[in-house]
């Protein structure tokens, strides 16, 4: 496993991880197959979704906002239920295709880590799936 820690900066926050991704996959040699880039909390995730226009990044967390406002008639004494709840829906992970010894992203697409309930450091694990030697027939 490989891993390496993001510092956020707002309560709720989308970050392009996408950089530090690509360069641990880079130094670890990977030639083809798939990493899992993987955030071991409860209320932040991982998602793979465009990164040219960083308003669709500024939509996506406002829309989540609305859907699961902070304040709700929730039971958790923490307070951060509606973090909890954001984080599901984004899911805590994606496997991203890596080729050539890069990761293979469409065009637009970038790798986020969604803070939900920062600012605070989290951590990134990166899992890779060596595809090398697998051919058919
Ligand atoms: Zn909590």
């Amino acid at each position: 496993m490989d891993a390496f820690q993001v510092g956020t900066k707002a309560q709720a926050q989308a970050v392009d991880i996408t950089r530090q991704v690509d360069s641990h996959v880079s130094a670890a040699a990977i030639e083809e197959g798939a990493v899992l880039v993987y955030c071991p909390h409860t209320t932040a995730g991982i998602y793979n979704n465009e990164g040219h226009d960083p308003d669709v990044a500024r939509d996506v967390m406002a829309h989540l906002e609305k859907l699961v406002p902070r304040d709700g008639p929730y039971r958790h004494m923490e307070g951060n239920s509606a973090a909890h709840i954001r984080s599901i829906l984004t899911g805590n992970g994606v496997l991203v295709p890596v080729s050539g010894g890069r990761i293979a992203l469409g065009t637009w697409q970038r790798i986020f880590l969604a803070e939900f309930d920062g600012p605070r450091t989290r951590n990134v694990q990166l899992h890779y799936l060596s595809g090398g030697g697998n051919r058919v027939g």
